[in-house]
């Protein structure tokens, strides 16, 4: 059994910006189910809204007193230990962005001392009681624990998990005075990056074991294009860095059991499906109608998603008989220019800006093709929750959509392995002729419905990556 301190800024249901939410949510459940001693540490949002948080101590840090609560991640076992620091935390807004969507001032402060603290956790300096052997890392906001710990003598090994290489905490060179970081750690194969300090070098130099969240994705960041500069790095660590598919909360996305749903399917109750179409049409103002296909998308809406490739494509598309939901929130540019599609085409398009966990389950669910035309992607989940609620993904090849979705070809037809559509180019003349290609499978009622069943049969639970996970902490 390995004592695994899993270290993140979001944990589903606790507090979620996107899939590295949901992520930590569920691997930590898996892992325990396989008899790890898994124990998930998080920052004290006040957005977190726990009822049974308890007092387990307090630890000091860089001149300051932070205390530790402990509560669990809901319908399991799994210890959630939140770093409690009403200074740093108790502020309204979301783990990165203020209020006003701003980031936060002082981001780099906040997760420096929340690094310090885990560090004192998985060194059992803390009066918790209890040594960590493996420190699983996830994106630059905890950076600094590898690159800490590698000062540390009999330290616990390290693994970083990237989930998107995009976002690195790139900082001017005075916050690194500011944190009080250690003098020995600056230096461009430490946490120096062109002058700048780089959380995410932390995970990417120090740790034990890199890994990312889908096969491709993990040959993809040791390529210029979406290396961000770091590409050398990766490619120089090969031989530790390796992808490990995500998997989904099978329990949280069963179309069957999901309580968010006026009425629940299966691969052998389909035609069900269609009671959730016209709920979800009735619920976001459109004509109710089951024979027009209903295209979706839940999705931050900033440029990695592709929308400007959609909405380049909307003038065109909107002639022919669909319909488009969309529930999103992120780029303001964005934001308008979806409402303005939905003010001009209100009996075809649909727009809800804002996070509606309730709403994104509705839409999988009453939907007929759900759009992920990503220009990269580490893995995506939406692609996976669409194939288990019987909704046609269409996605772009990149990261862990071409790892999880199979393109709709004569042969992938003639052996039901076929899931999806898949197109290659980010523009946006591929994603139209990807649409087309998927009306024409639409009419075909015969073939859409082997895709779904070919999608609802696919096992994407964590079973299989938590196993891989734990060969990965036992090979260390
Ligand atoms: P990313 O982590 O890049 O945002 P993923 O596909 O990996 O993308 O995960 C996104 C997760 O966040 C999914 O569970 C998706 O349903 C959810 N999500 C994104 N935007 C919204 C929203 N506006 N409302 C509800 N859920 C959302």
């Amino acid at each position: 059994m390995k004592k695994v301190l899993f270290v993140t800024s979001e944990a589903h249901p606790l507090i979620k910006t996107g899939g590295l939410a949901d992520v930590a949510g569920s691997l930590p459940k898996a892992l325990a189910e396989l008899s790890q001693d898994i124990r998930v540490i998080i920052p004290n949002y006040q957005a977190i809204t726990t009822q049974d948080a308890h007092y387990r101590c307090t630890v000091r840090v860089d001149n300051r007193d932070v205390n530790i609560l402990e509560t669990q991640l809901p319908e399991s076992n799994v210890p959630v230990w939140l770093v409690d620091c009403s200074e740093l935390y108790s502020t309204p807004g979301n783990p990165y962005l203020d209020e006003n969507g701003e980031p936060w001032e002082n981001i780099a402060e906040r997760f420096a001392v929340f690094c310090r603290i885990a560090v004192e956790v998985a060194m059992n300096r803390t009066e918790l009681d209890w040594k960590a052997d493996i420190v699983h890392c996830n994106d630059w906001q905890s950076g600094l624990v590898p690159a800490l710990l590698s000062l540390e003598e009999e330290r616990p090994k390290t693994v970083f998990t990237i989930h998107n290489l995009a976002y690195q905490g790139l900082f001017p060179p005075a916050t690194y005075h500011a944190l009080n970081l250690p003098g020995q750690l600056w230096n461009p194969s430490g946490l120096e990056f062109h002058e700048m300090l780089s959380f995410i070098k932390g995970g990417l130099t120090y740790s034990d074991r890199i890994t990312t969240v889908s096969p491709t994705y993990a040959l993809e960041i040791q390529t210029p294009e979406f290396g961000y500069g770091l590409e050398g790095l990766l490619s120089h660590r090969q031989d530790i860095l390796s992808g490990i598919i995500n998997g989904i909360d099978m329990d949280d996305w069963n179309p069957k059991t999901d309580p968010n749903l006026p009425q629940g399917y299966d691969a052998s109750s389909l035609d069900k499906k269609l009671i959730n179409k016209t709920e979800l049409q009735k619920q976001v103002g459109l004509p109710v109608d089951a024979e027009i296909p209903v295209f979706g998308l839940v999705s931050r809406l900033v440029q990695q998603k592709s929308i400007d490739l959609l909405i380049e494509i909307i003038p065109e598309i909107i002639t022919m008989p669909i319909q488009i939901i969309m529930l999103g929130s992120g780029d303001s540019n964005l934001e308008r220019e979806l409402n303005n599609f939905a003010r001009l085409y209100p009996d075809k398009i649909s727009v809800t800006i804002g996070y509606n966990e309730k709403l994104a389950h509705l839409i999988e669910a009453g939907i007929d093709v759900f759009l992920m035309p990503s220009r990269f992607e580490p893995c995506g989940l939406n692609q996976m929750y669409s194939q288990r609620y019987g909704t046609i993904p269409i996605v772009r090849h990149t990261g862990g959509l071409a790892d999880t979705v199979v393109d709709a070809m004569p042969e992938t037809l003639a052996d039901n392995t076929a899931s999806g559509i898949v197109f290659s180019d980010a523009e946006a003349g591929s994603l139209q002729e990807a649409l087309k290609r998927c009306l024409i499978l639409f009419k075909d009622k015969k073939t859409w419905s082997k895709l779904q069943k070919a999608g609802m049969k696919k096992d994407f639970s964590w079973k299989n990556s938590a196993k891989q996970y734990l060969d990965l902490y036992e090979s260390m």
